[in-house]
């Protein structure tokens, strides 16, 4: 039986690149390695960029095959480094990554990465008319139209192991621990690690921070001797993040035992979780599909277990919308 998509892939696109870029996640090796494997098979050179888009711009760019994805699957961060690039978002910097991809005959590029990357990949391909496919790796799960993002998984349950044992001295101690896990714009990290965790509160960006309703419940709460608390707090919630939070409760509330804990880059590390290395692989397979079928400018994403390929300009333009009815039920749980 005749392979379509071998034929195609023959005719077609011969060569393509691959890189990382913006924020590292959990999960970005296990999509190389899939996009390598799944190119390879279908006959493709490839070639892998590296630290994101200064590799392009450098010519910072190697060969790959199937060996050099060998026993990355269960590894964080990525072999092929990442980086932000500021001359890339010049009309200069972009046409020497071109020249670049030109020398060696790269006629499609899978770019992962969160929306920042993405529009670098739209902007570039609109430019040089080049196939750009986008990958969704981020730990924040901003992107929208897709269910998943490469690395949100791992992050989280990083979040809520370490949460976990807070509380166990928050516990031990009667006392109010604020927590602050990543996320500058958006609180998807902290909203389901604080219901996974059983938090008071969750201050996200989304969402106006009511401090002084925070005030009350904890008067309240006191007077029902319920003194272990945990608040969880996004770095980029209204407020300032959580030591800003601590400053204000301890100025209204002197009797209270507050502790802070910042959760930093530990969300950001670490073996990825198998949900995140499932996804990577599937996204990364379907991937290179998409180039075979001529697709442009899109992303790879997952809704209702189904893959599909969204353009790229719907992760850049809106944002996931967070749910009220998560907001009402983490007031109501935590009572
Ligand atoms: P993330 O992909 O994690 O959101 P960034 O927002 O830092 O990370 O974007 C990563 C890189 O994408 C930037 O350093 C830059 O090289 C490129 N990029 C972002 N926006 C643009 C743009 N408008 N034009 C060209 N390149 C861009």
């Amino acid at each position: 039986m005749v392979n379509y998509s071998e034929i195609m892939s023959a005719k077609s696109i011969h060569k393509i690149g691959i890189l990382t870029s913006g924020g590292d996640s959990p999960g970005m090796n296990a999509a190389i390695r899939a996009v390598v494997r799944t190119a390879i098979y279908h006959k493709m050179e490839v070639f892998g960029i590296l630290h994101g888009y200064s590799g392009m711009v450098n010519d910072d760019i190697i060969k790959m095959d199937t060996k050099s994805v060998a026993n990355i699957i269960q590894r964080g961060g990525t072999i092929l480094k990442t980086a932000r690039c500021k001359e890339f978002m010049t009309p200069e910097g972009r046409s020497k990554a071109y020249k670049n991809l030109q020398k060696r005959g790269i006629e499609g590029l899978v770019i992962i990465g969160g929306d920042g990357s993405f529009r670098g990949a739209q902007v570039f391909s609109n430019e040089y008319n080049i196939p750009c496919i986008g990958l969704p790796g981020t730990i924040d799960k901003d992107i929208a139209g897709t269910d998943f993002t490469i690395g949100f998984d791992t992050a989280v349950n990083t979040a809520v192991e370490a949460i976990d044992k807070i509380r166990d001295t928050a516990d031990a101690h009667d006392r109010l621990f604020i927590i602050e896990v990543m996320g500058r714009d958006a609180g998807y990290i902290a909203l389901h690690s604080g219901i996974a965790t059983g938090a008071e509160n969750i201050l996200i960006p989304e969402r106006k921070t009511n401090i002084d309703e925070i005030i009350e419940a904890l008067k309240e709460k006191e007077k029902r001797k319920k003194l272990v608390n945990i608040i969880i707090v996004a770095e980029g919630e209204e407020f300032g993040g959580a030591n800003e939070v601590s400053n204000y409760i301890k100025d209204k509330l002197p009797k209270t035992e507050v502790r802070v804990c910042i959760l930093g880059h530990i969300q950001r590390g670490g073996s990825p979780s198998c949900m995140d290395r499932v996804i990577a692989s599937r996204m990364g397979y379907h991937a290179v599909d998409c180039l075979l079928e001529g697709k442009f400018n899109v992303f790879v994403g997952i809704v209702n277990n189904k893959m599909h390929s969204i353009p790229l300009n719907e992760a850049v333009k809106k944002k996931q919308r967070i749910n009220d009815e998560w907001i009402k039920m983490v007031k109501i749980l935590a009572s």
